[in-house]
């Protein structure tokens, strides 16, 4: 008997993995986050399968499904909204199962920081511009760690994804705006790769109001930064023409 975190993806089911497909399709208890992943994807489950919503159930809750699984010897999917390892709460999970000697594996999942990304059409490590990707929240009820705040993360000026922020986007814009400056893209996408999606373009200037105006205050990515602006200032080597590397020699001229 094995428990399975698996990523859902972000909501279209076309973005669930070949592997996650294959175990919905046979399994016989499924724990899914009812607030978040695209209740469509339970039609993958065989008739008389087990299905319960942890949107309303505690971690014992959670555990005690889990238990009577075990003692049934029956494989349990734990389906988790995008990629399970990111905003998942699984750890608590984990170290539950650890202490009852249950074994897990975790299937990984399309994150809605790529979907919100492919939303866009966005390159979010341009050259020369940002070559790192910051995954990040702002403090709501659960509190940021001494270091991570927003202003902190802002010195980089790398490219921002933040979770779980929606509510929060005037004061994010202002705070970023010292750092990124005010006519830097700054993109909200509502249900990234669901039907009713959306997506808000504009600067840290004018994106808190175009958010508001929308009324968009869940389930959406904010993502930040100068790699968003098109054309793109540098190219990458990768393509020049001049440019060596272990598939291709690059020409002088
Ligand atoms: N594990 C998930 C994140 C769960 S936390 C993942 O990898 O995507 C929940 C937050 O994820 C939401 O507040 C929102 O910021 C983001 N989110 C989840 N689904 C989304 C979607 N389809 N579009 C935009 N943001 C989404």
């Amino acid at each position: 008997m094995r428990v399975y975190f698996v990523g859902a993806g972000p909501g279209d089911p076309e973005l669930l993995t070949v592997k996650a497909q294959r175990l919905l399709k046979s399994a016989r208890c499924c724990i899914w986050a009812g607030s978040l992943v695209n209740p469509t994807l339970l039609e993958l489950l065989p008739e008389g399968a087990e299905v319960h919503d942890s949107a309303g159930m505690d971690l014992a809750q959670i555990m005690a499904v889990i238990r009577d699984a075990a003692h049934n010897d029956t494989d349990v999917i734990r389906l988790h909204t995008g990629d399970p390892t990111i905003y998942g709460a699984i750890g608590e999970q984990m170290d539950e199962l650890d202490r009852l000697g249950i074994d897990y594996e975790i299937i990984p999942g399309v994150s809605s920081f790529q979907a919100a990304a492919a939303a866009i059409c966005a390159e979010l490590t341009a050259p020369e511009i940002s070559q790192t990707v910051i995954l990040s929240r702002v403090a709501g009820r659960t509190p940021v760690p001494a270091g991570q705040e927003l202003a902190k993360l802002a010195e980089s000026r790398s490219t921002l994804c933040l979770f779980l922020s929606v509510s929060q986007i005037k004061t994010i814009a202002e705070t970023l705006e010292r750092f990124y400056g005010a006519d830097c893209p700054a993109r909200v996408v509502y249900r990234a790769s669901w039907p009713d999606q959306k997506v808000i373009a504009g600067t840290l200037a004018d994106i808190a109001g175009k958010v508001t105006a929308e009324a968009i205050d869940r389930t959406a990515m904010i993502i930040v930064g100068h790699a968003l602006a098109r054309p793109f200032a540098k190219a990458s080597k990768l393509y020049d023409r001049s440019f060596t590397h272990g598939y291709r020699r690059g020409q002088t001229q």
